[in-house]
Order: C-alpha cells, then sequence, then structure tokens
C-alpha cells in the first residue's frame, strides 16, 4: 500500500528537530523508518509530519570513556554497533544487534528507534534495562522536579518544584509549585514501579527525563525536613497517615537554593590523623 502524503522535515540541529516535533501534534521522528514507515504504509499510524533525524551527526556515534561508560547516539544503527570496536565494551550489545532480522533493518535501524518504537517485541529494550543503561531525553518546556517519599503504593509526601537554570556557577534557585498534573504523573509512576522511601522524578516539559531512588536536594525548611522525615519514616517512627498530613507544609510559590551541602571542621580529638576508609 502506497503512502498517504505527508510533509516531510529535515532539521539540521537537535534543536529545530525538538521545535519541530513539539510545533506539531502530528508530528514523529524519522529514524531508521523500519517500523514507522511500515505503520504508515499499514494505515496503523497517519503522521502529518516527518521529521528525519538522519543529518543529526550529534545524535550519531559509539564512545567508550576513560571510566568505561559506553555512550550510543539515538541514531547509530545496529551494525555500527556490531561492527564497533568500543561496543564491544559490552559484546552483548553486538551479540543481540547481529540477530535482529536481515542486513537491510541491520543498516537501517537505529537505537533510538528501536527504544522508541514501543513494541514489546523488539530485541533491545529488556537489553537496555538489563545493561542499567539511561537515556538522554531532549524536549522542549520548562523544568519541573519532585521530591518526596512513597511507601511502596502512593506518594504519602511529595515537594514539586521548578527545576530553574544555573544562576551562580552550581548554585540553583528553585520556585516551589502547586502542581497537580505533576503531582498525578509522579503517583502513577511511584505506584508503577512500587517505589518504597525517597524518590524524585524530573520532567522537561511533559517528558520524564529522570526517576532516582533518592531525593535530589535536602529540602530544608523550618516546618519540613524531608531526610529527617525519611529518615524516620524508614524507622517506623512516623506511619505514612503522619507524614500525609504535613502535606500542608508543602507550600507553593517559596523559593529555594539549592548548593553543595558540606560541613568541615578541624578535628583536635585524639582519632584525628587516623585513617579513614574511602567512600565506595
Ligand atoms: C522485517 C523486519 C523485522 C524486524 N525484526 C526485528 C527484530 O527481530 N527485533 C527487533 O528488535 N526489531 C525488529 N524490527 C524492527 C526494527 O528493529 C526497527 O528498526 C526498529 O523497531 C525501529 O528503528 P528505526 O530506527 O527503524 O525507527 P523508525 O521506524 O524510524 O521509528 C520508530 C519509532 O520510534 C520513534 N523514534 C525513532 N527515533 C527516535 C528518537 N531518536 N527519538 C524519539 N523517537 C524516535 C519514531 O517516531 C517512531 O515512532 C524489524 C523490522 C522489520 C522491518
Amino acid at each position: 500500500m502506497l503512502l498517504r502524503e505527508v510533509e516531510y522535515v529535515r532539521p539540521a540541529s537537535v534543536e529545530d528537530a525538538v521545535r519541530l516535533l513539539a510545533e506539531h501534534d502530528g508530528a514523529r521522528a524519522l529514524a531508521g523508518g523500519q517500523t514507522l514507515i511500515n505503520v504508515m504504509k499499514a494505515r496503523a499510524a497517519s503522521p502529518d509530519v516527518l521529521v528525519d533525524l538522519n543529518r543529526l551527526e550529534e545524535l550519531k556515534g559509539i564512545e567508550l570513556g576513560s571510566d568505561g561508560t559506553l555512550e550510543l547516539g539515538a541514531m547509530t544503527t545496529y551494525t555500527e554497533v556490531t561492527e564497533s570496536a568500543e561496543a564491544r565494551a559490552r559484546p552483548i550489545l553486538g551479540e543481540v544487534c547481529a540477530q535482529i532480522a536481515d542486513v537491510q533493518v541491520r543498516n537501517r535501524g537505529t537505537i533510538g528507534g528501536n527504544v522508541c518504537s514501543n513494541d514489546p517485541t523488539n530485541h533491545l529494550p529488556p537489553l537496555m534495562v538489563a545493561l542499567g543503561a539511561t537515556m538522554t531525553i531532549r524536549a522542549t518546556g520548562g523544568e519541573r522536579t519532585i521530591d518526596g517519599i512513597a511507601d511502596g503504593r502512593r506518594i504519602v509526601l511529595g515537594h514539586p518544584k521548578t527545576r530553574e537554570s544555573m544562576r551562580a556557577g552550581l548554585a540553583m534557585y528553585f520556585v516551589t509549585l502547586e502542581d497537580g498534573a505533576l503531582m498525578d504523573i509522579a503517583e502513577r509512576i511511584v505506584s508503577a514501579l512500587e517505589i518504597e522511601h525517597f524518590f524524585n522524578i524530573q520532567l522537561v516539559g511533559e517528558h520524564v527525563i529522570e526517576v532516582n531512588p533518592r531525593i535530589s536536594t535536602i529540602v530544608y525548611q523550618e516546618d519540613l525536613n524531608l531526610p529527617y522525615l525519611g529518615i524516620k519514616s524508614a524507622l517506623g517512627e512516623i506511619s505514612p497517615e503522619e507524614l500525609m498530613q504535613l502535606s500542608a507544609q508543602v507550600r507553593p510559590t517559596r523559593r529555594a537554593l539549592r548548593y553543595f551541602d558540606q560541613v568541615e571542621w578541624d578535628d583536635t580529638s585524639s582519632a584525628a590523623g587516623t585513617q579513614l576508609p574511602p567512600r565506595s
């Protein structure tokens, strides 16, 4: 079956691609096209605009860092992974990519397309989970984040806020938010992942970019101290219901400043000079 008529754009930068995808509700990224073009032909998807990522050099390539971190660009093909010396740092990657379909699919299909296809039969999503991979997501829109404490089923205390740009070196300002939609997203993630204890969820626009099993900032105010409450909760000294009652203390529009937390002092005790074991 022939394709329906569709607009086609080939942006020259990732910023342009992200902007185009945000501007058009019916826009879809085009990577290797090995899934997307087929579903368009079958009329299972009918995007209005195809945003072709194939010119974006920034999204291509495989890099092995000196610390052993392996970085794969979203537009890296399966064949490039199979043939890459760097990718052999995780031999299973090349072994799996070499098994995918046929030469044409392997030459065109990309890492990003495979994990973004939402196809449960694709090879790469479970492999990436098994390897502990993380994804870098680019999107438009403001950054928001939520720190909190959960009990394995629900959020018992959530602290949503903006995630503002750097203002002075590493120091950052935030504004606490009253953001029901952000709380709903966090609530769904907490329940699906059965998160217990601290969590931090970060969004850019509507896209979740990170879910961490810890809080990102020590939220401390006179009447709300998340680390302290989290430890009391872990020790069973405060109940989820009592934590929930403290939600009123998360007051929107408050200004917050984040900077490194560090305390130093001269150790004059007799144990001074004793070598402490290195931190793991
Ligand atoms: C005959 C055949 C057999 C196949 N067998 C297998 C198999 O055994 N195992 C397997 O894992 N796969 C298989 N596939 C699927 C193949 O691996 C596809 O290449 C893959 O699913 C999609 O990758 P793509 O680069 O072609 O993406 P595309 O088809 O271009 O895009 C797929 C989806 O991802 C989105 N997308 C792509 N890149 C990005 C990005 N960077 N950011 C955001 N969204 C993005 C697109 O908008 C689209 O919705 C097969 C495909 C064919 C045609």
